[in-house]
């Protein structure tokens, strides 16, 4: 099974985005990977279980955690040993990890080792959305969380700023969020390789920690800890991540011709390779400065002067919200104010000069980008450069000529797979509504496979709260209603968080239907292990926990659970139909394995 592209310590290969992010971590000393899968880097899990080999003899840990806090949880106890740690997880699985980040974030980081580790969240943007229940922008709750941000723009990037982001967070004495996005994560290029470098202290050489040493002032943020360390972060850790961008020259001001340009640009991660893409297709390549930021959180602020030395304006290309731009702008006002420039240029970014700049709304692609560059140099110029207005016009008319065609695709909306047992369910419940009693079931929704469940034909989903939640929703409007409810949770939820609100359901006397749907997989990201599978990422045997023994042991014989197959329509039916009539919290176990690994 394992791919011996990730042992190659030297040369060129192709990987894509996911892949990198795995070799990165196993060329920089990386002892654990940890977290919850989710698009666009719900595959890293795929590929540390299906490359379990490689990872032991390199003595990289992969760990897919319960859910997202507790991947973050586990930078921690890596950092208590001295071991370089790396957190996998979506936009959204960030927000579920926010609390612990945000309290390690405060501690020291050194290791009771001697050695200090790195912390690393790798987490995975979904600007357009093309996966995920909200669109991703984790830039500002990084900002909230204390964390410096690194954005890796191309493939070679993707792989070498693990390491990169490793090593900042261990000058910095900060976790780094490492932020990537949908078309990084999931594209994908050839990248210069180098030799896999096991961390110091791995798995498979584990150490006796020397409890004395425990320094439990800057270990445990509790006041008055906190507030020493709170001092000392903002203080001395921030600092400290621009001293490490300007020595290691992170920062990068390209195609500074010497001259004064009426425009440069700004733009990190995988927005500065549009740029690239539009300037090349505009015939404008390598002829503005462009500042490509490394770390965009904190922004280093000398490069930022140098930039407006050398241009009267300043282009901030970015995906989402401002957050480059408004520290652009924060810190050339600071610079006027100290003196340290005289005149400050103008930044556009979500504005241009006549109006809408880049949208704040969905991503960029190179086509707006194209659009909205080519426009805006056609309005304001730039005598340095070799501006061909021809080929920006010919560009321009393209753009519009190809939107003039309409949609000749018609759209695809995801489904359901061919003999996915979750049709069964759905199916059965949404057959049921043709009866008087039954019409006005209320539908909790949930993530998983089965949040398509709102979509034609079932339209089994009435509202949408976060994963492993629909029932505590229910919980708020259990007391103001006569409907029956019912909530879809998959097994992999169940044990993320999902068996939390069946405790507070059971407490709160609701009166709610949990259909778990138990597929003996985490199916919806690539069929990871569960923790009923009997096995973990790295093949080991553990012990197999089961739904069934578990919801009757919160229920203490007092609440409905009954499993069953969901194939026989007439006997599930039945089934149904009883159930909803029973007063209480009720569990049906919904047994039969996701159609694509069956
Ligand atoms: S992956 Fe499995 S559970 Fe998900 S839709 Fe396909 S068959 Fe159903």
């Amino acid at each position: 099974m394992s791919d011996r592209r990730f042992v190659q310590g030297s040369g060129i290969n192709a990987f894509n985005g996911n892949e990198l992010i795995v070799k990165g971590a196993l060329e920089s000393k990386v002892g654990l990977m940890a977290g919850y899968p989710g698009s666009p880097v719900a595959e890293v899990f795929t590929i540390l279980e299906e490359n379990a080999e490689i990872l032991r003899e390199c003595g990289l840990w992969g760990e897919m955690t319960n859910d997202e806090s507790q991947g973050a949880a586990a930078l921690n106890g890596a950092l208590d040993v001295g071991v370089n740690a790396v957190a996998v997880m979506k936009s959204v699985g960030l927000n579920v990890a926010a609390d612990p980040i945000n309290i390690i974030n405060y501690a020291d980081k050194l290791g009771l080792s001697g050695k200090r580790g790195g912390a690393l969240v790798v987490c995975g943007d979904d600007p357009h959305a093309s996966s995920t229940q909200v669109a991703g922008d984790s830039r500002q709750l990084m900002e909230h969380l204390k964390m410096a941000i690194i954005e890796p723009s191309t493939p070679q990037e993707v792989k070498d700023w693990i390491g990169e982001g490793l090593r900042l967070s261990q000058y910095s004495n900060l976790v780094v969020g490492y932020l990537i996005t949908t078309y990084l994560a999931e594209g994908g290029g050839s990248v210069i390789l180098s030799e896999n470098q096991p961390s110091d202290i791995t798995f498979k050489n584990p150490i006796t920690l020397d409890i004395s040493k425990v320094d439990i002032k800057r270990r445990v943020s509790i006041p008055p800890n906190t507030w020493d360390l709170e001092k000392e972060l903002v203080r001395d850790r921030f600092p400290k991540v621009h001293e490490y961008v300007r020595d290691h020259k992170l920062d990068k001001i390209l195609y500074d011709d010497g001259q004064k340009h009426r425009i440069g640009f700004i733009a990190a991660g995988i927005s500065y390779s549009y740029l690239e893409q539009a300037l090349w297709e505009l015939g404008l390549d390598e002829q503005f400065p462009i500042l490509k930021p490394a770390v965009t959180y904190p922004l280093e602020p000398n490069i930022v002067g140098e930039l407006s030395k050398k241009v009267e304006n300043i282009v901030v290309v970015e995906e989402k919200s401002p957050a480059i731009e408004n520290q652009v702008k924060t810190i050339l006002d600071d610079l006027v104010q100290e003196g340290k420039i005289s005149g400050m240029p103008k930044v556009w970014g979500k504005f241009f000069p006549q109006g809408d700049g880049f949208p704040e709304e969905s991503g960029l692609t190179p086509s707006n980008l194209i659009e909205k560059v080519g426009n805006l140099l056609l309005e304001i110029g730039d005598p340095a450069a070799k501006i061909d207005q021809k080929k920006i016009h010919s560009e321009l008319d393209l753009l519009a000529e190809i939107k003039a065609y309409g949609l000749l695709v018609p759209p695809r909306s995801p489904g359901f797979c061919a003999g996915c047992p979750h049709r069964e369910t759905l199916s059965a419940v949404h057959s049921l509504r043709d009866t008087p009693e039954h019409k006005d079931i209320f539908a909790h929704g949930d993530i998983g496979c089965y949040s398509m469940s709102f979509l034609p034909p079932f339209g089994e989903m009435h509202n949408l709260t976060a994963m492993a939640l629909g029932g505590a929703a229910g919980a708020g409007m259990d007391p103001f209603v006569t409907n029956k409810q019912y909530a879809l949770m998959g097994d992999s939820t169940f044990f993320w968080r999902g068996m939390t609100a069946i405790s507070n359901s059971i407490k709160e006397g609701q009166d709610i239907l949990y259909l778990i749907l138990d597929n003996k997989n985490t199916a919806m990201t690539g069929h990871q292990p569960t923790p009923e599978t009997g096995h973990n990422l790295m093949g080991d045997k553990t012990t197999p926990q089961d739904i069934e023994s578990i919801v009757r042991a919160m229920g203490q014989g007092q609440i409905y659970v009954k499993k069953m197959p969901p194939s026989n329509r007439e006997k599930y039916m039945k089934e149904l139909d009883k159930v909803f009539e029973k007063p209480g919290v009720k569990v049906i176990i919904a047994d039969k394995e996701c159609g694509i690994t069956f």
